[in-house]
């Protein structure tokens, strides 16, 4: 399709066809978790009807079909990535997996007394924890790049960081959940790797809004959940360099990740599956390879301008309401309104908006360090996706109204 057909889009998503609480659902709350297409969900349904097997060591025809189309969604994602090749396309459960897998294997081979890991004021809990939890074991420091009050990045005080210290690892996510910032992470990644550190880029806020290359953005490492591109929850992606994965020990041990096991010794698969330990999530993987069909029919570009629209929209509807301050301003940003009112809890806000049909998400949205750095308990925030609609706005603006007036 060349042209953006907003109500063929809709149609697409049949979930977004409903009343909540007596009303047409608003559905704001895509950060969180995307809305999946009748393809997805076919794809789901599809498999569990004719294809149900497992995987990989079969020789039947449903085990071969189920293989097929798990391999397939890996070559899929190899394209969608511009990776080198399918091998270096690991499934797991989410990105908080991914994250956790490459800071309990790469931390653990490489991370020693004294090492510093740079993390940023902007990152969601999954991507600070997992680090805390190696730097304790191996005696790492984790240490801060600062955001200002835009909520953009400083580069100049990440640079110093990188040139006063041990910085062996950095961990930055490419946008952030709780404001929306699009981080340089071009930039980011090359100054880390002139001072020899490797970076793991969280995608799980990016992906669903534009392409990632990453041999031309030359990332370590990558990882982003399905459910937040439109495939199905329980499904993960985690993208790294070849040398580095090869060089990485195992994460867990089990079935498939192995190649051949005796009392005497084991020794382990190749790549990926050597860290696809278990029956992995079969389904889903085959059905996320469905989502990545649909946003390649969509129009180029069709997805970024219809949210840059929404975004733009937004932000100036909202910026005329008495006593609202939008939290996060950076020049670049994606779909997403963070927001506080004066004198009214965030939380107060979803609970009315939702009896008008309007899912927002409210709260510290796993990000209590920028919380604290703006010095907030947390924020409203709407998030938007391309099937979202100017006239969707204008509800939840309206509602947003009548909510102030309930609560003050
Ligand atoms: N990082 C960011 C920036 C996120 O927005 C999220 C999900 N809110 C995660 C990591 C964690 O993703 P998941 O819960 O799917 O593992």
């Amino acid at each position: 399709a060349d042209k953006f057909d907003i109500e063929q889009v809709r149609k697409d998503f049949p979930i977004l066809d409903q009343q909540v609480n007596g009303a047409p659902l608003v559905y704001f709350d895509n950060a969180a978790t995307t809305q999946k297409p009748q393809m997805v969900i076919d794809a789901l349904n599809h498999y569990y009807t004719r294809d149900n097997a497992n995987i990989h060591r079969g020789l039947h025809t449903l085990a071969e079909r189920a293989t097929t189309g798990y391999e397939l969604t890996r070559k899929k994602l190899k394209d969608f990535l511009n990776a080198e090749s399918t091998d270096q396309i690991i499934f797991t459960s989410g990105t908080t997996a991914g994250i956790n897998l490459v800071a309990q294997t790469y931390g653990r081979a490489n991370f020693s007394k004294g090492d510093v890991i740079l993390v940023s004021n902007l990152e969601h809990h999954s991507n600070i924890v997992p680090w805390q939890m190696i730097a304790e074991e191996k005696g790492a420091e984790v240490q801060v790049i600062p955001v200002d009050e835009a909520g953009v990045l400083d580069m100049k005080a990440y640079v110093e960081l990188l040139d006063s210290n041990r910085v062996k690892f950095v961990a930055v996510n490419h946008v952030s959940n709780a404001i929306g910032t699009i981080n340089p992470i071009s930039y980011i990644i090359e100054q880390a790797h002139r001072v020899g550190a490797k970076v793991l880029i969280d995608g799980a806020q990016s992906v669903a809004h534009f392409e990632i290359d990453v041999q031309a953005l030359d990332i370590d490492f990558l990882a982003f959940s399905a459910h937040k591109l439109f495939g199905p929850t329980g499904v993960g992606v985690l993208y790294g360099k070849r040398t580095l994965l090869e060089a990485m020990p195992p994460y867990q041990g089990g079935g498939e990740m192995i190649k051949e096991v005796s009392f005497a010794g084991t020794t382990y698969n190749e790549l990926p599956y050597k860290f696809e330990a278990g029956t992995p999530n079969i389904a889903d993987v085959y059905a996320f390879g469905f989502a990545l069909d649909y946003l390649k029919s969509l129009p180029k570009n069709a997805v970024w301008e219809q949210e840059k629209a929404l975004l733009d929209y937004a932000t100036e509807q909202l910026m005329q309401i008495d006593g609202l301050r939008i939290v996060g301003q950076a020049p670049e940003k994606i779909a997403v309104v963070s927001f506080v009112i004066d004198g009214v809890h965030p939380q107060d806000i979803g609970v009315l908006l939702d009896k008008f049909g309007v899912a927002i998400r409210t709260g510290h949205h796993c990000a209590q360090p920028l919380m604290a750095r703006y010095e907030l308990v947390g924020t409203c925030r709407a998030s938007f996706a391309f099937y979202n609609t100017k006239s969707e706005i204008d509800l939840f603006v309206k509602a947003l109204k009548r909510t102030i007036t309930m609560l003050s």
